[in-house]
């Protein structure tokens, strides 16, 4: 049955409730280790939680649905599912990645290189003539971020899955910056998606998850032996909580894409921001590209501030949005890249990218649009321009409960 997102995201492939005791309606945390066989050589279907838990599957089963694989494993974390991938690989083998990836990646596969021998190269792949260009005779897969972390680059996946084609070589899609709900890889040609569940999936900010979906059955049970194999399984407790957080994931996305709209307009029209990435806005470099392949821009900002002095302030004066890694949740949160998710890079590549001392990322929650303005507006003021205000409205006989 083909349902449509809002839908699997409750229902997954509409087989979910039907099959749990009692007819529960929601997925039962079975915190168990392992199952009694029925007898020898017989099995409910579930022998071992490593290899298969119910909670699990259910949650597997709706992630699968939703970015139209035909397999998908939960594990402990993003960086995990991460991992998982990279077991695909031998030694020898080269990969061409994204050249703004997540912080994390990049420190996993400058580990991979030290200790299995895997080599990455970086490219700006919104242009696919520089992927051409760093493929060799050893490289194995494409590995992409659309849009980028953090400086909103959007890459073409069809000229990806061209590339890949013409090179017989997998195309891996981290597809956490706009969730299923925005973005199917699969459709566009990935061989694999992954996610930080952490992140949109789960989407409040309380549970770390990965997952890693196949296109293809091949591909999904060499992952699922490497997974049985070396266990990087997620919790029955948190595989719950991710299936409770996946319920909400479109009105989420929805809020979040509309307040990052409008807190995007309001930026770009402030005196002391230099550039917005935004794949919504009209004139980003992206934007047709991500139209094409994207049924949103999602909830993701990142901008430059005149200054360091101002992105400082910025940080250390919002009230409601909080100075604090990851994204996705129904909190806003704002990163500074260049020392978090990014502190890892050397200097001179943060430099090249652009991910510099005035650059400032915000993941915009669901609160209301006009409260997180006001926040970043008084964030953004010195100290004599708010005491000016402070005495303009006192002496009006007005005071705007915003800033009290
Ligand atoms: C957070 C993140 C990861 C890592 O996921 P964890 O759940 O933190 O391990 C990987 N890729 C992207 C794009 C991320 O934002």
């Amino acid at each position: 049955m083909s349902l449509a997102i809002e839908t699997a995201c409750i229902h997954g492939n509409g087989q979910l409730e039907k099959d749990h005791p009692y007819r529960s309606i929601t997925t039962p945390i079975f915190q168990v280790a392992t199952f009694a066989h029925p007898g020898i050589g017989k099995s409910t279907g579930y022998d071992y939680s490593r290899v298969g838990n119910p909670t699990r599957n259910d949650l597997e089963q709706v992630v699968n649905s939703l970015e139209h694989g035909s397999g998908c494993l939960a594990t402990t974390n993003g960086m995990a599912a991460i991992w998982l991938t990279l077991e695909l690989f031998a030694p020898g083998d080269h990969i061409v990645a994204s050249e703004d990836l997540y912080g994390g990646s990049v420190r996993l596969f400058d580990a991979v290189r030290d200790s299995h021998g895997i080599s990455v190269d970086y490219v700006n792949t919104s242009h696919p003539e520089l992927v051409r260009a760093a493929i060799n005779d050893h490289t194995k897969a494409l590995y992409i971020e659309t849009p980028s972390n953090p400086m909103m680059e959007v890459t073409d996946l069809s000229e990806m899955r061209k590339i890949a084609d013409e090179n017989d070589l997998l195309l891996i899609v981290d597809n956490t910056f706009l969730s299923p709900y925005y973005q199917n890889p699969i459709d566009f040609g990935a061989d694999i998606v992954l996610h930080s569940g952490t992140k949109y999936l789960e989407g409040h900010n309380d549970t770390l998850a990965g997952f890693v979906i196949s296109k293809d059955p091949g591909l999904h049970d060499k992952l699922s032996f490497l997974y049985k194999t070396t266990g990087p399984c997620l919790a029955p407790f948190d595989c719950f909580l991710v299936l409770r957080g996946i319920k909400t994931l479109s009105v989420r996305l929805e809020k979040q894409q509309e307040n990052a709209l409008k807190i995007a307009r309001w930026l770009k029209e402030h005196p002391r921001v230099k550039d917005v990435y935004y794949v919504g806005l009209e004139d980003h470099p992206g934007y047709e590209v991500n139209k094409k392949q994207a049924r949103g821009f999602g909830g993701m900002i990142s901008f430059r501030t005149d200054s360091k002095e101002t992105a400082e302030r910025i940080l250390s004066k919002i009230k409601i949005i909080t100075f604090a890694e990851s994204l996705g949740g129904v909190e806003s949160l704002m990163t500074y890249p260049m020392l978090q998710t990014h502190g890892y890079l050397p200097a001179e590549v943060r430099e090249k990218l652009g991910i510099t001392d005035t650059l400032l990322r915000l993941s915009v929650g669901i609160e209301n649009a006009e409260d997180l303005i006001d926040d970043l507006a008084q964030a953004f003021e010195e100290e004599t321009e708010y005491r000016e205000r402070e005495k303009k409205m006192f002496t009006s006989g007005f005071r705007c409960s915003t800033y009290s």
